[in-house]
């Protein structure tokens, strides 16, 4: 079994270590920059890395809002076709004993 171990470097906030091919620290998030400070590479990294946190900040927004998670109205629907499957069951069980009930109560659940 062989262990392929991807190299790191110490964390410049935290020190903790982190895979130099890491963008941000998985511990505490800040950005780790491989480029040379004061040069024009490091300038647009520090500008990608802004609006990185920007749109981060936006994700967190929404997760919180509750976008992509299943819509409660859709489990309620889910309930009431439930609900109307068991209401036909009962009424077409129902026709042998009660079947002016059983039909009318059809007639109710099958109306457009
Ligand atoms: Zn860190």
């Amino acid at each position: 079994m062989s262990e392929t171990r991807v190299p790191t470097a110490p964390c410049s906030k935290c020190g903790r270590p982190v895979a130099e091919t890491a963008r941000r620290c998985i511990y505490c998030g800040t950005v780790q920059y491989r480029t040379a400070p004061g040069t024009p590479e490091r300038a647009a990294d520090e500008a990608a890395a802004v609006e990185e946190e920007k749109k981060l900040k936006r994700q967190a927004a929404l997760y919180r809002a509750g976008v992509g998670m299943p819509k409660e109205e859709k489990g309620a629907a889910g309930q009431k076709a439930a609900a109307g499957l068991a209401d036909i069951l009962i009424s077409v069980l129902m026709l042998g004993v009660r079947p002016i009930w059983a039909f009318k109560r059809l007639r109710t659940i099958f109306k457009p």
